[in-house]
């Protein structure tokens, strides 16, 4: 794994600040990062970035790192979405050793480093509004004021911020802050709060609590006591870097750790924010976290994506420090390329056309030899059922082609893929006019599909036997979101969705497709890349398609050409 993100990016500015510590020795040379989700939703691609940068960067320097849940907010956290971050980041191949912590945990930690703040002064209880304390704030253009609680004793701060905690106060009646800055440029220093009134029930701490620190607050300290090295996140917290050294300076904190900023992974016609996603799971405009439209990593595990080329797509963004919006087709391309390597090849039609061979012998069966990866030999071959009765793609006729057009038509021959050259003779159609059957001829001679007085045809279809095929659901999808940035529009998100973002159909498999295994990745020849579904039964398979095949035809016309 080391490779493949040393050889994607070379060098970007977070590894280049990265080296420049190592070599100078700084904290020892020791490189200890962290990932630090806060479990209110599921892990999507934009957290595969941070991921990547952060046990990526440690491991090429034989670092560690820690996964943190950065869970402060009871509002919204919950252990389902604990689990599932364990989850995705194994999945996506890194690990946290025992290295697993909790914001919560150090609760009591950053209550007593509260205290110590107003014990050097540095920190007063507030009796400010909500709404006063914004009026108090100021502008941008203007300097706040300064809150008539400012200049307390530190001893009446004890005081008060200890009944605080022991439930004396309604909720949002007191609020710890910072004394910083009133004037400061800086919204962020113009004295934050850092500890806020709140009776709400935690998923770990349950109701021990009725205060809860504040991100600014708990974030930088538990970088500290974790003895993290680099604090590597995204570039909205540039701004609030002055506080998180403001906050271990005046502690005298023993590790400092440096936040450095990256900008986010956005990527086209999808959105990223995890109270959106959580908006289209709650209100069933998906079907879960896991809905393989969605951009979440267990979505994206559904599909058929891997994480290697999840990985690969990442390592190909780079680490900067300007805001842009990755393409789509740029990701798919990553996949395309992983599981061409990878997934097993296979015959399935999507839209059935009958083509009846009238020179086969009733009743017989003739097994082929096919290939299952021409990329991996070590993935073998397998026999696939020929028959009297096939299906093939009704796209891969027509009565009247055009020029270029080499698939089967009236008279023409084509390479049934692994069989044998079949000859059209006759066009059946309904009383509507419609083409319901072709009845062809096969060559004999031409058994593993090529003819032994050196015929060439210049197509080669794929197809299924009737007597043997099983029938399975396609689940087609296209983007979840119509317009490319759908968070530059004017409307809602909702709003936006793509109406056509899920297509099922059924198509026809060959019998081998019957025995996948949820998870499994196949190639259905000239159609797609597919992943069998958990949805699957014995009796019928759900695949879903991962991502189309570029250039099919053409690919497999120039091989066998
Ligand atoms: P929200 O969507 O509510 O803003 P979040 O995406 O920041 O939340 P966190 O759980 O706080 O969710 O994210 C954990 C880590 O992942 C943070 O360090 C954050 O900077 C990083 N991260 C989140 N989204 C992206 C993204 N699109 N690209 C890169 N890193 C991201
Ligand atoms: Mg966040």
């Amino acid at each position: 794994m080391d490779n493949e993100t040393n050889a994607a990016a070379p060098l970007d500015f977070i590894r280049a600040i990265v080296v420049n510590d190592v070599k100078n020795n700084k904290n020892n040379g020791a490189v200890v990062t962290r990932f630090p989700p806060e479990p209110n939703g599921y892990l999507h691609i934009g957290h595969a970035k941070a991921i990547c940068l952060d046990f990526g960067i440690a491991a090429e320097f034989n670092g560690i790192t820690h996964l943190r849940m950065d869970d402060t907010n009871p509002t919204k956290e919950d252990l389902e979405y604990v689990e599932s971050i364990k989850q995705d980041v194994k999945w996506l191949g890194y690990d946290w050793g025992d290295k697993l912590f909790f914001a919560s945990d150090y609760y009591e930690k950053l209550y007593e480093r509260a205290v110590e703040l107003i014990k050097r002064g540095k920190a007063y209880v507030c009796d400010l509004s909500p709404d006063e304390v914004r009026e108090y704030r100021g502008t941008l253009t203007e300097p706040g004021r300064e809150s008539p609680c400012r200049n307390r004793s530190v001893e009446e701060n004890l005081d008060l911020f200890a009944r605080m905690r022991n439930g004396e106060f309604e909720d949002g009646a007191k609020t710890l802050r910072a004394k910083i800055d009133m004037a400061s440029p800086n919204m962020h220093m113009r004295d934050p709060a850092i500890y806020r009134i709140r009776r709400e029930h935690h998923y770990r701490t349950g109701d021990k609590w009725c205060i809860y620190p504040m991100y600014d607050f708990a974030h930088c300290i538990s970088d500290s006591i974790e003895g993290i090295t680099h604090s590597i996140c995204t570039l909205e917290f540039e701004i609030h870097r002055p506080l998180y050294d403001w906050f271990l300076d005046e502690l005298e904190m023993p590790c400092h750790p440096q936040q450095i900023e990256f900008a986010r992974l956005n990527l086209t016609y999808t959105v990223m924010s995890k109270r959106k996603l959580l908006t289209l799971v709650k209100e069933h405009y998906v079907n879960g976290w896991d809905d393989p439209r969605m951009p979440t990593l267990c979505g994206m595990r559904r599909r058929g994506y891997t994480p290697e080329a999840i990985r690969a797509f990442v390592a190909s963004t780079g680490a900067t420090k300007t805001n842009s919006i990755s393409d789509l087709s740029l990701l798919e391309h990553f996949q395309r390329d992983d599981l061409n390597k990878r997934a097993l090849r296979a015959m399935a039609v999507m839209n059935p056309l009958k083509v009846v061979i009238t020179n086969f012998p009733e009743g017989t069966v003739d097994e082929l030899d096919a290939v299952n990866n021409p990329e991996d030999e070590s993935a073998g071959s397998r026999k696939v059922p020929f028959s009297r009765e096939l299906y093939i793609e009704q796209e891969d006729f027509m009565e009247d082609p055009p020029k270029k057009y080499f698939r089967l038509a009236p008279g023409r021959e084509v390479r049934l893929r692994y069989g044998y050259f079949i000859k059209c003779e006759e066009v059946v159609k309904d009383e509507n006019g419609a083409v319901v059957e072709l009845r062809c001829t096969y060559d004999p001679a031409t058994r593993g599909g090529n003819s032994p007085d050196g015929r060439k045809v210049k197509g080669t279809i794929h197809w299924v036997s009737a007597a043997h095929a099983k029938k399975a659901e396609a689940r087609l999808f296209a983007p979840l979101f119509t317009p490319e940035d759908p968070t530059e529009s004017e409307l809602e998100f909702k709003e936006l969705l793509n109406p056509d973002s899920l297509n099922v159909t059924e198509c026809l498999i060959e019998p081998s497709l019957q025995d996948a295994a949820p998870g499994a990745l196949f190639q259905f020849e000239r159609v797609g890349y597919f992943c069998c579904d958990p949805d699957s039964t014995p009796e019928r398979k759900v695949f879903n398609r991962t991502v189309g095949l570029k250039d099919s035809w053409a690919k497999i016309q120039n091989k066998e050409a």
